[in-house]
């Protein structure tokens, strides 16, 4: 096989890697139904799935860890590594057949990445370690999510469920997606988050570059803006939250030098602070309305 057949057969799978065959006729053997198609309409039985026998039992185990079955967690996260943007699109679009839940798998996830940090114990960062030495009850918050990284993953994730909706709100190929399907899309990259950490864990640190690399590449294949408005749009997703987080952190580790201050005068530092990242939100959304305006326009020429 040359180079370029593969470069099409993947193209081919990331575009469609389960695609529907010709109906055929068969006969249910659960409940005697005459059919066309893979699954019973009647009792959901598959029409490859008779009594159990050698086959079956490898089967079972290959819809557990092969990549064939859609419902796989292995198909999940090749998927999620391969095509990202194309899988949360088919799906929160309505073709929920071509994977498991993403709900389910970020509980897979969530629950190897317990395990493996049991079997690969990693010291939490500097940076986790000084906030969780703060005082107090945020104090306690931060120790609390040093140690529990899956419950920091989803709450970082579910923080960038806004600023997405924000700026990818005029987007080419999914334009004013609601915020149920802001949620799924969160949570199909909460999952391939947990993977990357996973692998952190196991491998080294510098897997961790890939995480924003992969929302490039699901933002890029889900939203179809060009290379830069995909870039500047995730740098700046990201951006805000960590410097909203940054916002936090500073009042939280710099108390005393806050504390010499006349409260309005703190609160109105804050509240301008905040107001700047609202801001940078705003300049973006509104960047992505005039963009659609001008699609808009182009199309009704041609
Ligand atoms: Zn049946």
């Amino acid at each position: 096989m040359n180079k370029k057949t593969i470069v099409q057969r993947f193209r081919d799978w990331q575009r469609d890697p389960y695609p529907l065959h010709e109906p055929v006729t068969h006969t249910c053997v659960g409940c005697g139904k005459t059919y066309e198609g893979e699954y019973c309409p009647i009792c959901g039985q598959r029409y490859d799935e008779g009594q159990v026998d050698w086959l079956a039992l490898k089967q079972d185990v290959v819809s557990v860890g092969g990549i064939e079955e859609p419902e796989s967690p292995t198909s999940f996260i090749s998927q999620m590594l391969g095509r990202p943007g194309y899988l949360i699109e088919d799906y929160i679009k309505g073709r929920r057949y071509v994977c498991a839940s993403p709900i389910a798998m970020l509980g897979v996830f969530a629950g190897a990445t317990v395990i493996i940090s049991k079997f690969f114990p990693t010291p939490p960062s500097e940076l986790a370690q000084t906030l969780a030495g703060a005082e107090g009850f945020i104090g306690k918050i931060f120790s609390w999510l040093a140690d529990n990284i899956n419950w920091a993953v989803l709450i970082q994730t579910a923080l960038l469920v806004l600023p997405t909706m924000l700026l990818f709100r005029h987007s080419p190929k999914m334009d004013r997606h609601t915020l149920p399907q802001g949620l799924y899309i969160q949570a199909f990259m909460a999952s391939l988050v947990l993977f990357c950490i996973i692998l952190r864990t196991i491998i080294s640190d510098w897997v961790l570059v890939f995480i924003p690399i992969f929302y490039y590449v699901a933002y890029k294949q889900l939203f179809g803006y060009d290379v830069w408005g995909t870039i500047w749009r995730t740098l700046l997703c990201m951006g805000v939250i960590t410097y909203f987080y940054g916002l936090v952190m500073m009042a939280v580790l710099q108390k005393e030098y806050f504390d010499e201050m006349p409260i309005w005068v703190f609160l109105g530092v804050f509240a301008t602070c905040i107001a700047f990242g609202a801001a940078l939100l705003f300049l973006g959304w509104l960047t992505g309305r005039r963009s659609e305006e001008r699609r808009r326009k182009r199309r009704s020429k041609a």
